[in-house]
């Protein structure tokens, strides 16, 4: 586990990942509070791509609880079956729906106990939905922010819960609605589990994790791919984008970093 940064540190880390990606948001499709909703249960353990495949065939059919409960539980499993724990979380879809439906008029509710009572619906899920959904300042802290918060000493912690409470202590008031997206973006573009791209890393001289990855040039790893420019690439670079350590690193891509693209 990193030493605990300073706030002073955490507040410049924030700043340069604010730099890189202004207006971060979550990769995730989604209509309405609803459809965000169910595309956030969905995606437990499973990736933003492989849901967001999903929902675009199943939201233009269920995109209200009403619609999703008269579509039922077989056929949604049907739509969702390319995701993981599939069965589960369809019957999860279908009682949260109900449950709307007695309980709040239809409507998601504006409130994180209410939202962690619905069926397959935890703190983390409930917090996404807070955070981008009602503007509220939450973190929602997933296995990308879990391992940053250790790894660069932002917020160390054993359990997610440390880490987000962690999280919360540190983080500057003003980062606070976007440091859950500027987290879970570095994490899954830059901050890798396996092989951080330390080399290319905007915070790399914030970051208090010793292992850093040296370039490729150095040691004779093979160099990123950067011939394909799909969303995902676009904001892996965009918020690799800084042109300080970029001149330092020397990465071989002269492509220009590009503004997000958008969920
Ligand atoms: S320097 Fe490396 S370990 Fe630290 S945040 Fe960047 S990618 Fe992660």
């Amino acid at each position: 586990m990193a030493k605990k940064l300073t706030r002073e540190t955490a507040r410049a880390i924030y700043q340069r990942l604010a730099e890189a990606n202004p207006a971060p948001d979550t990769e995730l499709h989604y209509k309405s509070v609803y459809t965000l909703l169910v595309a956030v249960v969905l995606s437990a353990q499973a990736t933003d791509e492989g849901v967001n495949k999903a929902t675009k065939t199943l939201f233009p059919v269920a995109n209200t609880p009403q619609k999703m409960v008269a579509l039922g539980e077989t056929k949604l499993g049907g739509y969702i079956k390319t995701i993981g724990l599939w069965r589960n979380k369809a019957k999860n879809v279908i009682a949260l729906s109900e449950k709307l439906i007695a309980e709040h008029g239809g409507k998601v509710p504006n409130d994180r106990a209410a939202l962690e009572a619905l069926p397959g619906v935890g703190r983390k899920t409930a917090n996404v939905v807070m955070n981008v959904a009602f503007g509220a300042p939450t973190i929602a802290v997933d296995t990308h922010i879990f391992r940053i918060g250790n790894r660069t000493g932002l917020a160390p912690g054993k359990t997610p819960l440390d880490v987000e409470r962690g999280l919360e202590k540190i983080t500057p008031p003003a980062f606070l609605h976007g440091a859950h997206h500027w987290l879970i973006l570095h994490g899954r573009y830059i901050c890798k589990a396996r092989k951080p791209e330390c080399w290319r890393c905007v915070i790399a001289d914030l970051c208090a994790f010793k292992d850093k990855t040296p370039a490729p040039n150095a040691d004779g790893l093979a160099q990123p791919s950067v011939k394909k420019t799909s969303a995902k690439k676009k904001t892996a670079r965009k918020l690799s984008a800084a042109p300080k350590l970029r001149a330092a690193s020397k990465p071989k891509s002269k492509s220009k970093s590009k503004k997000k693209v958008s969920v």
